[in-house]
């Protein structure tokens, strides 16, 4: 289970994350929704320690995590500009998080080309990044992301570079993913339509509150509920 309570984030005079708390059961789907600037990605650095709160905490199992560096939490991210080491092959791209934490060669080739299969890439460790489609690429980042079994996955606007299909597709990759591997997700995304699709629970965000936390269902149900949270006329 994932706490957090009363994040903070100022960036000098910004508030870009203002008293958020959030408590995420173990397994749950979570989607962060809400429009450019209103903190989302912010949130997501401070639950993988790429960023240090300026207020509040992060408590994982219980555990207070605010300043834990990454690698010493069980946490994989996607990132929203993600990249792939260019020079690196693909199986080494998935096991490079393996490298970090000195896991040994073997064992790292070995992983990795699980990682691969799960996200249906098997046989492509060899590659080049380069001779990848923008989907293939994605699951690659995918894979790196969940190579040590991370209890926690964090996505930051995973699919946004991606043409309709392929985002409905991998949109289904991850769900199944998610049910499979049976990991917390938190994912984030401005797309209203994505996170309705996919996530257990939403919550919205807007000026680094969070203004509206509902069950998906509960949205599709009362759409009134988006409509009073503001969020739709920001969007558009
Ligand atoms: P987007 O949908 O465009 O990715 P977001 O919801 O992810 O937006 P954040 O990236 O979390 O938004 O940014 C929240 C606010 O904090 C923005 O106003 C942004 O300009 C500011 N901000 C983010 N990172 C920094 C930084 N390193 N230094 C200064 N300001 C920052
Ligand atoms: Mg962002």
């Amino acid at each position: 289970e994932i706490s957090i309570r009363g994040l903070e984030k100022s960036f000098g005079l910004l508030k870009a994350v203002d008293n958020v708390s959030i408590d995420i059961p173990s397994g749950e789907f979570l989607a962060l929704l809400g429009p450019s600037g209103s903190g989302k990605s912010t949130v997501l650095m401070m639950l993988a320690g790429f960023e240090v709160p300026t207020g509040g905490a992060v408590l994982i199992d219980g555990t207070d995590c605010t300043r834990l560096p990454p690698q010493k939490r069980n946490i994989g991210m996607v990132f929203q500009h993600y990249s792939l080491f260019p020079h690196m092959t693909v199986a080494d791209n998935v096991a490079f998080p393996l490298k970090m934490r000195g896991m040994g060669r073997a064992e790292r080739r070995r992983r990795a080309g699980e990682a691969l299969e799960v996200v249906r890439l098997g046989g492509y460790g060899d590659r080049m990044p380069s001779q990848l489609s923008g989907g293939q690429r994605q699951r690659v980042a995918l894979a790196r992301a969940i190579v040590y079994e991370p209890r926690l996955l964090l996505m930051d606007e995973p699919l946004s570079a991606l043409d309709k299909n392929l985002r409905e597709e991998m949109q289904l990759e991850i769900k199944r993913l998610h049910s499979e591997l049976g990991i917390t997700v938190v994912f984030v995304t401005h797309d209203q339509g994505e996170a309705l699709t996919m996530a257990d629970r939403i919550a919205i965000l807007r000026g680094g509150r969070i203004q509206q936390m509902s069950p998906a269902r509960e949205l599709y149900e009362r759409p009134a509920n988006l409509f009073a949270a503001g969020f739709i006329g920001e969007m558009n």
